[in-house]
């Protein structure tokens, strides 16, 4: 059964994947980072619960389709399990920010869907791993640990919010996915 203090919430793009600031359009365009995917299968192997929540507005600005999404995260999904690991629930949010949605991060409805989708109660104690300050937001508002990663715009997010580095019990930051399983699977 999921619990929440065994529960990995991860962004996508930046995170999980390289990011582009023209948007991941296709499947030629979705690209792992080297070991995030083995990242991911050492969490499952070890009794961690793996989910994504990821703002996907290209959708609303018609850069790609529902579809073609869906494609990616078929890709994703078959290279984590044919690897012995699993993704638990992907939530998206397909709008752009004008939709006045719920689920946009850095508003907490995609982690509320994964908080659901398993059955918990809560998400306090559970950890959220992104790369921009609306993925801490949304974090923040379930009671997560944060975790800042420098891949994607994680850098950029640092530079423009230094007040992150500066307290290491609110935001924990490391290098890129694969340093923080490191670190959260550590002996
Ligand atoms: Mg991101
Ligand atoms: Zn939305």
């Amino acid at each position: 059964m999921p619990s929440a203090d065994r529960l990995v919430i991860l962004d996508r793009d930046g995170v999980i994947n390289q990011d582009s600031d023209s948007y991941v359009k296709s499947l030629d365009e979705f690209l792992p980072y080297p070991q995030a995917i083995d990242a991911i299968v050492r969490l499952t192997k070890a009794g961690w619960t793996v989910t994504i929540a990821t703002n996907q507005s290209g959708i609303a600005r018609d850069y790609y389709d529902k579809a073609t999404l869906a494609e990616m995260h078929d890709e994703l999904a078959r290279l984590v399990r044919n690897a012995g690991g699993e993704i638990a629930h992907i939530a998206v949010c397909p709008h752009g920010p004008d939709d006045r949605c719920a689920c946009r991060k850095p508003l907490p409805g995609l982690l509320e869907e994964i908080r659901d989708a398993l059955g918990l109660e809560e998400l306090a104690g559970s950890w959220m791993v992104g790369d921009s300050l609306r993925d801490l937001e949304a974090g923040a508002a379930m009671g997560c640990h944060n975790v800042l990663v420098r891949t994607g715009k994680g850098t950029r997010t640092l530079t423009k919010h230094p007040e992150l580095a500066a307290d290491a019990s609110a935001t924990y930051i490391f290098d890129d996915l694969v340093a923080f399983v490191d670190w959260l699977l550590r002996p």
